[in-house]
């Protein structure tokens, strides 16, 4: 292959969004500035396996935005999830491009490739240290889903999240949500008070911690992996962008997938 087509190549590759073309990175760095009133920016973090990014992700993300009037909502994808592997588990650097692809239209929302620059086990007790000192003075939210938060005893360093920012728990379609008093699991009641009046969980620090309830969609990653390897549709329950990719670079069609 000469020069001129592997040039050729290598921007094809780049159009389509290849992985061989280094991953963009979205530049955490560059802080998103004061409002004009002033006010901090209120940035929310939303972590995730994005195995891949699917429509109720987007959803859910997109509702919290509306509702507590956030600036910007960072797409966190785990390069090493602690609790998620398996064979099915698509390489870091993919399930962050599908991210980058899902939210490519959306001025409100960016992916974030700070969990793939850190080497090791990705912990978000570390990514919200590293968003709060990229973007202090902003307000963080960190945004989880139930069924995540029912394990939040078992994260890293889980007791100093909320010292750090406010948490923000989503309900998911298709599972219970709780009433606001049972929201807390065990480990955690003794490191918040709760104030009836507003629903909200207080902190020590002064951070809360709430329940919001989504209308959502009940999709769920797993069900679209599924639906690859069975060789069926997964139009809308994922971006168009997303199943453009998931089918260019063959992904999810194996139970052991390693690209
Ligand atoms: P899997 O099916 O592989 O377990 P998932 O669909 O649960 O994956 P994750 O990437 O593990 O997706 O989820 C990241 C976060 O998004 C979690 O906090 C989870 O609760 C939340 N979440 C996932 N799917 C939905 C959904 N359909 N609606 C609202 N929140 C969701």
């Amino acid at each position: 292959m000469d020069e001129t087509e592997k040039r050729r190549n290598a921007e094809t590759q780049k159009r389509k969004g290849g992985c061989d073309s280094p991953v963009p990175r979205f530049s955490d760095s560059s802080p998103v500035p004061l409002l004009s009133d002033s006010r901090p920016v209120k940035i929310g973090l939303f972590g995730g396996t994005f195995n891949p990014i699917h429509f109720g992700h987007l959803r859910s993300a997109e509702e919290v935005r509306e509702a507590f009037a956030l600036d910007r909502i960072y797409f966190v994808p785990a390069a090493q999830p602690p609790h998620k592997g398996g064979s099915d588990l698509a390489p870091a650097a993919h399930r962050l491009r599908m991210v980058e692809l899902a939210v490519a239209d959306n001025p409100s929302f960016s992916a974030s490739s700070v969990e793939l620059e850190r080497p090791g086990t990705s912990y978000s007790v570390d990514t919200i240290r590293h968003f709060l000192a990229v973007f202090q003075p902003a307000s963080l939210l960190f945004i989880v889903g139930i069924d995540a938060f029912r394990e939040l005893a078992t994260w890293r360093d889980y007791a100093t999240i909320p010292r750090l920012c406010d948490l923000l728990v989503t309900s998911r379609p298709g599972l219970p949500t709780p009433s606001p008093t049972q929201l807390l699991p065990v480990a955690l009641k003794t490191l918040f008070w709760y104030d009836p009046a507003t629903n909200v969980y207080r902190h020590t620090s002064g951070h809360s911690l709430s329940l919001h309830e989504i209308a959502g969609l009940d999709i769920a990653a797993s069900t679209v992996r599924g639906k690859v390897r069975e060789g069926k549709s997964i139009r809308y329950l994922v971006p168009a962008s997303v199943e453009a990719y998931i089918t260019h670079h063959a992904l999810y069609q194996l139970e052991r997938v390693s690209r």
